[in-house]
C-alpha cells in the first residue's frame, strides 16, 4: 500500500482528517485501509491506526471511493426553444449528492463570436454557485479559419476538449465532415481531442418529416428515426477522419452495437479512438419509449433495444467502452410536453447527473456485470486521464485532491423524485429498487455531502484547468 512518511511539525497547520476502516479502491485492489487528509489533499493511506486527527470518521463496511467525474453535462444549455434547469447552483449540488466532484460543462460558440468566450460565459455562470469543481469543454458551431486559429489558445487556458455535433442541423450545431477533418487537425497540432456527437443527419432529416407526415408522432417514433445504423454511419465516418489525421477523437454517448464493434476494431489496429456510454443507454431500453409518459426518455442517441443494450454492458466490462457519463440535460416538465403530441418538439435529454454512481453500483457491481474497480475506471478513473485532470482527480493516491466518496454498499432504498436532489420537476428514474447508498461526499478535504445534507458553501467550486496527456491509452 501507498504510505508517505508523515513530518507532523512541517505540516501541523492544516486540518487533517482520518477516514477509517473503510475498503478503499486503488487500481485493481480493493482493501480495508486508512485514508489520511490534509488540507486539501490526500496525505496518506495504510494502516494509520492511533494516528492523531482534527476529524475522525469511521468507515467500517462502507467503501472508499474516488469522486466521481462526469464530463458530459449541459449546464443552461439553451436548446430546442428551452434552457436546462441545471445551472451551476442546481447542477453542482445534484452532482455533490451523486458523489460526482468534477464536472466538465459544454459551452456553445455563439456563431460570429470568439471561441474564447465559451469559457467566459461559463465562468460567470459559474460564480458564487459551483458547488464542485468544473471544466468546459467548447462547442464549435461555425468552424472559420479565424475560429479554428483561437484552438491553440483554448488548450492553453485549459480547455484542450472542443465538441462537434455532426446533426441538429436546424439547432445551428451541425458541423460538415470536411470541417471536422480541419478541426481535428488544429486540435492535434494544439494538444487537444475532438468529442463527437455522432448520428447521421441525412437520415434524420429524412425520416423524421416522413413520419410526421404519416401521423406517426408518438414517442417511440423518435427512436425510429434514429436507428443504431445511422449512428453507426456517421461514427464510421469520424473514425475514418481519425484514421486519415491521426488525431485523437472521442465518441461521446455511444449507444450502438455496431460502433461498440468499430471503436473495437479501430482501437485495436491502434488508432486514438475512445468511446464513453450513458447511465441511461445501460439501465433503460427503447420500451419506455411505448410508454404514455414516453416523453421522459426520449433522447438523442435514442434509448435501443434489449440486445444492443446487452452488447453496450460487453463493451463497458471489455473496455472496448472507456467510461460512462451522465449526459445530464435537464429540461422542465412544461419542456418536455412540447412533445407531447409531436416526438420532434420534445427537448432531447434526460436528467441524470446524481444517478450515475449508485445506479452503476446497483445495476453493474450488485448484479455481477462488472467489478468494483471497473466501476471506479468508468466513472472516475477513466474520465479524469482522458479529459486531462489526473493525477489531481479520479484517483485515491496520496498527493491527489481529497475528493471522496464513502458509500454503503449494503444499503436498500428506492431511486424516485423524491429521494433525488436534481432540479427537475420529474424524473426518468421512477421507483428503481437500488442496491448501495452515499453516505458522504468530500470535495477537497471538505465534507460536502452528509446523509441528505448539503453542507457545501456556494462558490467553492473551481475551475478545472485541464491538459491532456497523449501517453495515456486505456486498454482495449
Ligand atoms: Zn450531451
Amino acid at each position: 500500500m501507498i504510505f508517505i512518511h508523515l513530518r507532523e511539525g512541517k505540516l501541523a497547520k492544516k486540518r487533517t482528517i482520518l477516514i477509517q476502516g473503510g475498503k478503499i479502491v486503488l487500481g485493481q485492489i480493493v482493501a480495508k485501509q486508512d485514508i489520511l487528509i490534509q488540507g486539501d489533499k490526500i496525505r496518506a493511506i495504510g494502516n494509520l491506526k492511533g494516528h492523531k486527527a482534527d476529524q475522525l470518521f469511521d468507515a467500517e463496511g462502507l467503501l472508499v471511493l474516488p469522486g466521481a467525474v462526469d464530463t458530459h453535462v449541459h449546464f443552461n444549455d439553451k436548446f430546442m426553444n428551452t434552457i436546462s434547469v441545471h445551472d451551476y447552483d442546481t447542477g453542482t449540488r445534484a452532482a455533490a449528492f451523486g458523489g460526482v466532484t468534477s464536472i466538465v460543462d459544454f459551452s456553445n460558440q455563439i456563431p460570429g463570436k470568439p471561441l474564447i468566450q465559451t469559457i467566459e460565459a461559463k465562468k460567470e455562470e459559474a460564480k458564487g454557485k459551483a458547488i464542485v469543481d468544473w471544466g468546459v469543454h467548447p462547442v464549435i458551431t461555425k468552424p472559420t479559419t479565424k475560429i479554428l486559429k483561437e484552438i491553440p489558445l483554448l488548450v492553453q487556458r485549459g480547455a484542450p476538449t472542443i465538441k462537434c455535433y455532426m446533426t441538429y442541423r436546424s439547432e445551428g450545431l451541425m458541423v460538415g465532415d470536411k470541417d471536422l477533418r480541419r478541426i481535428m487537425e488544429a486540435l492535434k497540432n494544439a494538444g487537444g481531442m475532438l468529442l463527437v456527437h455522432a448520428e447521421d443527419n441525412d437520415t434524420i432529416e429524412k425520416n423524421v418529416p416522413r413520419m410526421i407526415e404519416e401521423g406517426l408522432t408518438a414517442p417511440i417514433y423518435h427512436a425510429r428515426s434514429r436507428p443504431p445504423d445511422s449512428e453507426a454511419m456517421a461514427i464510421q465516418r469520424c473514425i475514418q477522419l481519425a484514421r486519415e489525421t491521426q488525431a485523437r477523437l472521442f465518441i461521446v454517448h455511444m449507444a450502438s452495437a455496431l460502433g461498440v464493434e468499430l471503436v473495437g476494431q479501430t482501437r485495436g489496429d491502434g488508432y486514438d479512438v475512445i468511446a464513453e456510454t450513458c447511465t441511461h443507454y445501460l439501465i433503460f431500453t427503447d420500451r419506455m419509449l411505448e410508454r404514455d409518459d414516453g416523453i421522459k426518455w426520449i433522447c438523442s442517441p435514442p434509448l435501443r433495444n434489449p440486445m444492443i443494450q446487452e452488447k453496450l454492458w460487453k463493451g463497458v466490462r471489455d473496455g472496448r467502452i472507456s467510461m460512462v457519463t451522465s449526459d445530464d440535460a435537464a429540461y422542465s416538465w412544461a419542456a418536455k410536453l412540447c412533445g407531447a403530441d409531436r416526438f420532434d418538439k420534445c427537448p432531447n435529454g434526460i436528467p441524470g447527473i446524481e444517478v450515475r454512481l449508485p445506479l452503476l453500483y446497483s445495476e453493474g457491481v450488485a448484479k455481477g456485470r462488472i467489478s468494483l474497480p471497473r466501476l471506479v475506471e468508468l466513472i472516475s478513473t477513466h474520465p479524469a486521464l482522458l479529459f486531462g485532470l489526473a493525477p489531481q482527480k479520479g484517483t485515491l493516491t496520496p498527493g491527489a485532491d481529497a475528493d471522496i466518496v464513502l458509500f454503503d454498499p449494503r444499503a436498500q432504498w428506492t431511486m424516485n423524485q423524491e429521494s433525488l436532489h436534481m432540479a427537475t420537476d420529474w424524473s426518468a428514474y421512477e421507483n428503481i429498487p437500488t442496491t448501495g447508498k452515499i453516505t458522504k461526499v468530500f470535495s477537497r478535504g471538505d465534507l460536502i455531502i452528509d446523509g441528505d445534507r448539503c453542507l457545501a458553501r456556494k462558490g467553492r467550486g473551481r475551475y478545472l484547468h485541464r491538459k491532456l496527456d497523449f501517453s495515456v491509452r486505456t486498454s482495449v
